[in-house]
């Protein structure tokens, strides 16, 4: 099928400056030409006037838990080491599947709903998976894995978590890939972290971890000491201080290289910025989820100076309210000219291209989606420019839109399915059914 979309304002996010109007041409789920006059010179194509919108590509999640939506809410306050021992599904705490699969859904739509047509997702269950590939969503659904508690049985249950990824991959779409995530250095010992080197080594998938998060992780790290310590400790783990950073563990690990995605990095040093950045590694960014849970600030003029692969992640609407890729973006401009005192500290432009072509190319899809680009995938949104003034600035509109203005939400040029309302009331449902142990 070929379609021609057409619009207003079309903003390829490739360096490049906006098409007033422009169009975009889609055949077989891929982007064939973007600019002006395509329609003119190809009359046997249908074309869809969308009028005063503006088409781009979709927002990448960089990080998410959308198994998790079913948690939205359910406490207050709580730092990271409290959130994940109240609210995170560790033993004897996990909800039925079908629960979380149900989760997974409505937190997939919800991605949708808010213009994201791909995610780097971590699931421990696995549910995410099929979740967004039944709503049309392209992603890397990273398998979760928690090392500590695998204890000294830890090389067979790998072998089982790689055998789980194997049956995975199989049974969705080739939109989705399935990857594999040591929660973080302190939820598992360097030997996982080494075998998930060596598995990256043999079967090259791609691999996210959670990384100098908290200061409590740093303290962890260094010295054995201080509140995840204490946490660990508590719940029967072995706490030995390796006088390293995070960082410097995960590099030690082998793990600081390509299509490995670093969630958070919020307490690191600029020679570890550099370190990273040089190494090729992404880096997933998640403004509202650090706040909320008191962890700080993500330094990212110093990831802006090294030209780091970045993106913008939601993390689980668990710990950032709910999903509105938005709102986040807002978040993200407002919270880094606030701490720079400088508000050229970070342009609206700067965080829509971190929220698309800054995300891809930190997942490892930079060559798949995140721009309008002749060759890339037709994974394209379309948002309402109704209510917009004359004189307006068209990044700063762009990031000052809502959910409810996505008119258009594409992957591989088909429409994905974001019915939120019969998600919510099944996930309702389902919780009413079931008491989560
Ligand atoms: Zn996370």
């Amino acid at each position: 099928m070929s379609v021609i979309y057409k619009a207003d304002y079309v903003l390829p996010m490739d360096g490049s400056d906006p098409h007033t109007p422009g169009e975009v041409w889609v055949e077989s789920g891929k982007i064939i030409r973007v600019g002006q006059g395509i329609s003119a010179t190809n009359p046997q194509a249908q074309v869809k006037n969308l009028g005063k919108c503006a088409i781009m590509p979709g927002f990448v999640n960089a990080h998410s838990h959308i198994d998790y939506t079913l948690s939205r809410n359910s406490h207050d306050a709580l730092n990271l080491w409290q959130w994940l021992h109240r609210v995170g599904f560790r033993k004897g705490q996990t909800p039925d599947y079908e629960l979380i699969a149900a989760s997974a859904r409505l937190g997939a739509a919800e991605c949708a709903r808010s213009g994201i047509t791909c995610l780097a997702d971590c699931s421990f269950s696995g549910a995410a998976a099929y979740a967004i590939d039944e709503i049309g969503l392209r992603g890397i659904i990273y398998k979760e894995l928690f090392g500590q508690s695998m204890g000294a049985d830890y090389k067979r249950q790998f072998a089982l978590v790689l055998e789980e990824i194997r049956r995975l991959q199989e049974a969705v779409s080739g939109r989705i890939s399935i990857g594999i995530s040591p929660h973080s250095i302190y939820t598992s010992a360097k030997e996982v972290l080494s075998l998930c080197a060596k598995t990256y080594a043999d079967i090259n998938i791609p691999l996210s971890i959670h990384l100098a998060e908290t200061g409590a992780e740093t303290q962890f790290a260094l010295h054995g000491t201080g509140p995840i310590a204490d946490w660990r400790r508590s719940l029967g783990y072995e706490v030995n201080p390796s006088g390293c950073t995070p960082v410097q563990i995960l590099e030690d690990a082998g793990l600081l290289r390509e299509n490995v995605l670093l969630a958070h990095c919020v307490h690191i040093t600029d020679a570890e910025v550099k370190k990273i950045s040089s190494s090729g590694a992404g880096v997933a960014h998640c403004p509202r989820s650090n706040a909320y849970l008191g962890a700080g600030i993500f330094p990212f003029s110093s990831f802006r100076a090294e030209d780091a692969r970045t993106g913008i992640g939601t993390d689980s609407s668990a710990t950032c309210l709910r999903i509105d890729f938005f709102e986040e973006m807002r978040f993200a401009a407002a919270i880094h000219r606030a701490k720079a005192q400088d508000a050229q500290a970070v342009s609206a432009k700067e965080i829509l291209e971190m929220a698309t072509k800054g995300g891809a190319a930190a997942i490892g899809m930079g060559d798949v989606t995140g721009q309008l680009k002749r060759g890339l995938r037709a994974d394209i949104i379309a948002l309402d420019l109704g209510a917009m003034l004359p004189g307006e600035d068209i990044y700063m509109s762009i990031l000052s839109r809502s959910p409810a203005d996505v008119i258009l939400c594409l992957v591989d040029g088909l429409a994905v399915d974001e019915d939120i309302d019969a998600r919510t009331q099944e996930l309702a449902y389902l919780m009413e059914q079931h008491t989560i142990a």
